[in-house]
């Protein structure tokens, strides 16, 4: 067993990965066999991710706020604190704040052989984030 009580400095969002203002907190990366990877993610009104996918999927825990997520062919979703959102792997997606709102969620995701925890596409447009 081990408890973590202090964490990594707080990470900004990189530009090519988000729109607006985005900080990640790492919440566990467990040695493996674990392949888990949970972090907290602060999206301020307006900000959210690039399209991506999950090679194996994602969970996001909404736990304050009010945000939005889109799937490719769907109708961008509004998510509220307590929702949890299942993203299929491989399902092209994106999720983030809505317009006028903070939203805050816990995205849990299981890594690659090869680490990866994402594959990274363009960013969502404003006519997309908007639509919903
Ligand atoms: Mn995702």
């Amino acid at each position: 067993m081990e408890i973590t009580r202090s964490r990594p400095a707080t990470q900004a969002g990189s530009a090519q990965h988000f729109t607006g203002s985005v900080w990640l907190d790492e919440i566990a990366a467990p040695p493996a066999p674990s392949r888990l990877r949970m972090f907290s993610v602060h999206f301020a009104p307006g900000a959210r991710t690039a399209w991506h996918r999950h090679p194996h999927g994602q969970v996001l825990h909404v736990t304050e706020g009010e945000g939005r997520v889109g799937r490719e062919g769907g109708a961008v979703e509004v998510i509220r604190a307590g929702d949890t959102v299942w993203i299929a792997p491989g399902e092209r997606h994106w999720h983030g704040a809505g317009p006028h709102t903070f939203m805050t969620h816990l995205p849990v995701v299981e890594a690659a052989d090869d680490g990866a925890t994402a594959a990274w596409e363009e960013r969502v447009d404003e006519g997309a984030y908007l639509a919903a």
